[in-house]
């Protein structure tokens, strides 16, 4: 059987996935959407990577690019993303379907969008493994054991059902135990607990932590659920219209945003609220319009802390910490290194 452990593969200078100056427009009638800005990001081997940011930030339509699972009206304007060294946008059609499954792994946020909904649970578990070696006996108990570890009752009866006859929740743990049955070497989760309720989601979470250290593979998670991505990942990107506006250790974003939209972000979530509110707050104003070309800070028409500057250039990246970088012109001071 092939090898897919990437500590393995991999010099551990050099991240799993790394995605370099990425940009990305949609094609609309009313002109071209900047739905993804200068993206750059690593992924490293084994570590969980989240992705967070209010609705129409970008964070699916990286992900989908990374899966290379795009709409016909995206195009993608430069930068690379090399996976395992190689550059996925400059991969033949097939090469790059060639690593869907056993590589790259995908659980979307509606289990309806994996799922076949006239084949049993059995023949699309059995053909997911199709990369693996063994007998369908074989590939059909493996199945059977990964429908229990996520948590099926009676996977023995239950695995020649078909996906209407599960709940919500148990169609979501069917999709992670497929995405997660060829172990891949990296597993992009698109809010995967979004359409769940909250119990139901803490236990998705904890499953899918368990399976991914067990694995060892690393996972790019989008959410819009702050709590989740402290729970469940190393590092997280806080993207903001199109932009990764800071990113670095999960621990130092949290507790020490440098950022203003990070910080909004964080003061609006429900998991940090003290006080007892009816409404939840929401950051002011609104995301901008991704059409056209932009001068200055993306984030500016909702800053409370803008300047003169902010409308006049574009922030390049600041260090902060040893693992933190953010884009605002307030991190530019002398002891700061622009990198
Ligand atoms: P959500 O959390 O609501 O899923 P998101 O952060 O994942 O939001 P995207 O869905 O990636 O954001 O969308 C980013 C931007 O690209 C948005 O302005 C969206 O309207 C636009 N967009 C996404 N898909 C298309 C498409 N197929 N054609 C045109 N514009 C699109
Ligand atoms: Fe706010 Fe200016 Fe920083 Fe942008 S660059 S986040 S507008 S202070």
């Amino acid at each position: 059987m092939r090898r897919k452990d990437p500590k393995t593969q991999l010099s551990s200078s050099r991240a799993l996935l790394e995605i370099r100056d990425l940009n990305l427009d949609f094609g609309t009638p009313r002109g071209r959407v900047h739905a993804l800005r200068n993206v750059s990001l690593d992924v490293p081997a084994g570590q969980v990577v989240g992705i967070v940011g209010e609705s129409g930030s970008g964070k699916s339509t990286l992900a989908y690019t990374v899966m290379g699972l795009l709409p016909e009206n995206a195009d993608v304007t430069s930068g690379s993303i090399l996976f395992e060294y190689k550059d996925l946008l400059k991969m033949p059609t097939q090469a790059r379907r060639g690593l869907l499954g056993d590589h790259l792994s995908m659980i979307f946020q509606d289990p309806m969008t994996a799922l076949n909904p006239v084949r049993t649970i059995e023949s699309q578990m059995i053909d997911v493994q199709h990369h693996e070696q063994g007998s369908w006996g074989e590939k059909r108990a493996r199945a059977i054991d990964m429908l229990q570890r996520v948590g099926i009752p009676d996977p023995q009866s239950r695995i020649g059902a078909y996906p209407h006859h599960f709940s919500g929740g148990m169609r979501q743990r069917v999709c992670i135990a497929m995405a997660l049955l060829v172990k891949p070497t990296l597993l992009v989760a698109d809010e995967p607990t979004t359409a769940l309720d909250a119990t139901l989601e803490v236990q998705i979470i904890h499953l899918l932590k368990d399976l991914q250290k067990e694995i060892g593979c690393s996972v790019l998670f989008v959410s819009h659920h702050l709590g989740a991505v402290a729970e469940l990942c190393d590092r997280v990107a806080v993207m903001y219209a199109g932009e990764v506006v800071e990113q670095g250790a999960v621990r130092d974003i949290f507790h020490n945003p440098a950022h203003p939209y990070t910080r909004a972000l964080l003061e609006c979530d429900p998991g940090r609220i003290k006080k007892s509110t009816r409404t939840l707050p929401t950051i002011p104003g609104e995301v901008p319009s991704l059409l056209g070309t932009k001068v200055g800070c993306i984030f500016r028409t909702r800053c409370r802390q803008a300047f003169d500057r902010c409308g006049q250039e574009n922030p390049v990246e600041y260090r902060i910490g040893v693992d933190q970088v953010a884009r605002c012109h307030l991190l530019d001071k002398e002891l700061l290194v622009s990198v």
